[in-house]
């Protein structure tokens, strides 16, 4: 999925906790993409974890990054809400990406592949089936959660 979407999925989860849970699920509904910006799109690596959809697209990525997020944020006010949002916008991230048609392996160190080959990153069925009903679920909870009329 592009950025926009993964973002949308972080911000709806974000949203459901808190507002300023919102800022904290864009950016990690964004964040296993990073993988592009590190590893470039993986054509100079043979191994697996250091390609796109590699490691930052497993659950154990998902739980190291939890865990660490929850020590850092443990201080402040909502400290363990963040550290649950993170996991959730990563989770969904993972999630939202097995509809591509690129193989993720969530579950490494297990060697399963999923990969529901339903919809292509970018595509106008991305936007319509995926990204449009997320913006409206976004919208519901900024209206009924925040009470901001659009
Ligand atoms: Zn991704």
């Amino acid at each position: 999925m592009t950025r926009i979407t993964h973002m949308l999925g972080g911000v709806i989860i974000g949203g459901l906790f808190c507002k300023y849970g919102i800022i904290i699920g864009a950016i990690a509904g964004g964040l296993p993409d990073i993988d592009i910006k590190l590893f470039g799109e993986g054509k100079d690596w043979n191994w697996h974890l250091f390609k796109h959809r590699g490691i930052t697209h497993t659950l154990l990525f998902a739980l190291c990054l939890t865990v660490v997020s929850y020590f850092i944020l443990l201080h402040f006010h909502y400290g363990e809400i963040f550290a649950l949002i993170i996991f959730l916008a990563l989770l969904s991230h993972i999630i939202l990406d097995t509809l591509n048609f690129q193989e993720e392996k969530p579950f490494y160190p297990l060697k399963t592949e999923i990969c529901f080959k339903i919809i292509k990153v970018g595509t106008i069925q991305e936007y319509l089936f995926i990204a449009l009903p997320l913006f409206l679920i976004l919208i519901e909870i900024i209206i009924t959660k925040y009470k901001y009329y659009i």
